[in-house]
């Protein structure tokens, strides 16, 4: 099909340009470095802890810098943990481990994972509802 210029102009054709938000390349700038070093010496041996109080098993633990989300679980078992967390009381970073280490054993959000949240994370709504006062920068 060929598109003129009268065809946009008259609406008949709409041009929708998608932006890539999370694959944008975020700046380095000093704070999120700052943020960086604390995570990658701060998250990886919290997530070990609380895995191994719950009875978790992670392959492998990645810090992440992105708007999209806090942290993720793969179903190959990888844990990504956003830098972000370090913006937050040590509770609500806790909760998105915990979260994240759930999904080990279920990849939904259904019954069965806020079962084990709630088992893992009596407080896991209210934490939840607390996290949302916080944006990903
Ligand atoms: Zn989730």
């Amino acid at each position: 099909m060929k598109i003129t210029l009268g065809d946009i102009l008259s609406g008949r054709v709409r041009i929708v340009v998608r932006r890539r938000r999370a694959r944008r390349k975020l700046a380095e700038t000093p704070e999120v470095k700052q943020l960086r070093a604390e995570a990658k010496a701060y998250l990886p041996a919290r997530l070990k802890e609380l895995a191994e109080m719950n009875g978790f098993r992670y392959n492998q633990v990645r810090i992440k810098h992105n708007v999209s989300n806090w942290g993720s679980c793969s179903v190959k078992g990888n844990i990504n943990l956003n830098l972000n967390l370090m913006r937050l009381p040590e509770e609500l970073r806790d909760y998105v481990m915990l979260h994240e280490l759930c999904h080990l054993k279920h990849m939904n959000h259904g019954p069965e994972f806020h079962a084990l949240l709630e088992s893992v994370c009596p407080d896991h709504l209210a934490l939840r509802k607390r996290l949302r006062e916080y944006k990903l920068i």
